[in-house]
């Protein structure tokens, strides 16, 4: 056993037009475990693995792609960020750090 995520099949507002209703295959966060061998011993690690939303069909209501509703569920479009994910984000993306300062 390496890891079980129950998937199911689940409807979420637009990220665009947040009228349509989106098809979207939903997998929970779950725990994976990994054992490897190093010089003779063994250990097992976990991974935690985020939940995820798999895009299944075009908005109904505003025509967005596919494509282009995964890019913006999985930019976090969708919720709110906290504090430090947008920070975190920020820094992913090479931008200078200067929040809350008017410089
Ligand atoms: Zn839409």
């Amino acid at each position: 056993m390496t890891g079980f995520a129950r998937m199911s099949e689940i409807e979420i507002e637009c990220p665009f037009c947040r009228i349509g209703k989106i098809k979207t295959l939903h997998r929970e966060s779950f725990m994976q475990s990994e054992t490897t061998r190093v010089s003779g011993r063994r250990s097992t690690r976990s991974y935690y693995r985020p939940e995820k939303y798999e895009v299944l069909d075009n908005c109904p209501n505003c025509g967005k792609s596919k494509k282009e509703l995964q890019k913006a569920i999985d930019t976090g479009k969708t919720k709110k960020m906290t504090h430090e994910e947008r920070i975190a984000m920020l820094k992913k993306r090479g931008l200078p750090l200067v929040i809350g300062s008017n410089k």
